[in-house]
């Protein structure tokens, strides 16, 4: 018999199978109220809101932890394994149960008490981090590192691991990557990207101020906004909201957030934040709705989210191609800052390459140096190798070292990123350069398959980019682990080969020729 008509003829199948999707539909609605908790403590919430709105997230933690543990789950999963494993691997009813397995397992590992403790710890110490970032008191956010440090290593016990203690945790953010792996990639790109970070060093420099007058916020927004839309980005399932810090957050299949922050002596800030928001946006809105409020029903790692907002940032956004369409409507929007500029002169601007202090607002050439600091940092970190208290100055001497620069202060050093503040420590960063990678590796492939993608940028149309992207990646959700989507969809496995032909054309164009030594091994990685 068709193992799929089996769950139709047998009555008691199906009603586990449809217990299955109500248990799992619950936990994914009490993560949403968590997220929208989250959203309002970010955007709206008044500045004294944060000690209460600590307790409460960490209740809603506390009982999707409980639902996600439920041991009635785990006899479920059992009951209708012999139907999983009757499936064929691709089938969407296989993956649903494959994916619910996948976390119940993990859950199971951190105890309740843990898991509760961990996420009120990290919610108090992201409040002591709003404080001590403006102040630069390093010394206020020390002690909670320190708890952060312990429990992350805890955290990685519970779940187990024969390889390094990171595994686990970055397992969690980008499945099925490893330290093992990871350590090679990363020393490829570092010593190519050190290698182009310096021949542009020695080539003219770009000049930039134009991106440095005064651009008001309204019309920055509403700039923001037609960028926004013109990509694909639908304001009927989403909405735009200042923060201090940006980001994408979703309570369900049609509702959608992005949110920008904008500083009126930087035209960049936000109108590349808000496409690299919306990129993130168009990934989460293009899954089959067939998956809706299942596991299914988000983008499948942190590596492959961040490819479409770098994607949308700055392989389309930050491309010629891009500026020739939408220079002179952006020329309409601010006629006096922009008058006399032409789009080639605006194109390298925007695509001015520096060492800097800063990550989110780094150019394509250093930030992954940036985060590749950071992956460092966390290694040592959870190895032992390197104390909490050192950790300010680890932070100056490796700037120092990667990008030649140095912050005079903690605020642009370890008080920079939000990520040990509110989360754990490990798994936090690889996500963003897997996804820098991951972005060039997609587009060549889109490319290969309609060459006329640039010839429709530089008309303002993004359809065949867009719809190549939902077939390839977006409509999949959480289907298939990174790897797998990577295969399926350009044909290889993992490689920086094309993030780094895509850097040295684009900034040869602007800077004049460059050069890549290309090392023999560790450039491609499975
Ligand atoms: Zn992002």
């Amino acid at each position: 018999m068709d193992s799929r008509i089996l769950a139709f003829v047998d009555g008691n199948l199906q009603t586990k199978w449809d217990e299955l999707l109500a248990r799992t539909r619950e936990i994914y609605d009490l993560n949403a109220i968590g997220a929208l908790m989250s959203w309002d403590q970010s955007t709206y919430m008044p500045p004294k809101g944060g000690t209460l709105r600590g307790r409460q997230l960490a209740l809603m933690e506390q009982l999707a932890h409980e639902r996600r543990t439920d041991p009635a789950l785990g006899r479920l999963l059992d009951d209708l394994q012999p139907y999983a494993e009757s499936l064929a691997p691709d089938d969407d009813r296989a993956a649903i149960l494959r994916e619910v397995r996948r976390s119940y397992e993990r859950a199971v590992r951190i105890p309740a008490s843990f898991a509760s403790a961990f996420a009120k710890h990290t919610s108090e110490s992201f409040m002591v981090w709003i404080e001590a970032r403006p102040a630069n008191n390093f010394a206020a956010v020390q002690p909670y590192l320190q708890k952060t440090l312990d429990m992350s290593r805890q955290m990685s016990q519970f779940l187990g691991t024969s390889g390094h203690l990171a595994d686990p945790l970055i397992d969690f953010a980008d499945r099925g990557f490893t330290v093992a792996e990871l350590r090679p990639l990363l020393a490829t790109l570092s010593v190519a990207l050190t290698s182009l970070v310096k021949q542009i060093g020695e080539r003219p420099q770009v000049d930039n101020s134009v991106l440095h007058h005064f651009y008001p916020k309204a019309s920055q927004l509403a700039y923001g906004e037609q960028v926004a839309r013109a990509i694909g980005y639908d304001f009927q399932r989403g909405r735009q909201d200042e923060t201090h810090h940006p980001f994408m957050i979703k309570f369900g299949y049609d509702d959608v957030r992005i949110t920008t922050r904008v500083d009126e002596y930087d035209l960049g800030n936000a109108l590349f934040g808000t496409l690299h928001e919306a990129g993130h946006a168009l990934y989460e809105l293009g899954i089959d709705p067939a998956y809706a409020s299942t596991v299914l029903d988000s983008g499948t790692s942190s590596g492959v989210h961040e490819s479409q907002s770098r994607l949308w940032e700055n392989i389309v956004g930050r491309s010629a191609a891009f500026w020739q369409h939408a220079f002179p409507r952006l020329q309409t929007a601010f006629p006096e800052q922009l008058a006399g500029v032409s789009a080639e002169a605006f194109y390298h601007a925007v695509n001015r390459v520096a060492p800097s202090l800063i990550r989110t607002e780094a150019d394509e050439v250093t930030y992954n140096l940036h985060v590749i600091i950071r992956f460092g940092l966390e290694l040592e970190l959870l190895e032992g190798k390197l104390a909490i208290a050192d950790l300010p100055e680890a932070w100056h001497a490796r700037y120092s070292e990667a990008l030649g620069v140095r912050a005079p202060t903690d605020v642009d050093g370890i008080l920079q990123d939000v990520h040990w503040y509110g989360g754990p420590i490990g798994g936090s960063f690889q996500g963003y350069t897997l996804g820098n990678i991951m972005a060039a590796q997609f587009y060549a492939a889109a490319l290969a398959a309609h060459p006329g993608i640039e010839a429709e940028i530089g008309r303002g149309e993004f359809s065949t980019l867009h719809s190549w992207l939902h077939e390839n990646i977006y409509r999949h959700g959480a289907k298939y682990a990174p790897g797998d989507l990577l295969m399926r969809a350009t044909g290889q496995p993992l490689t920086v080969k094309p993030y780094l032909e895509y850097l040295c054309a684009k900034f040869s164009g602007i800077y004049g020729t460059l050069t890549i030594d290309r090392p023999a091994a560790g450039i491609q990685s499975a």
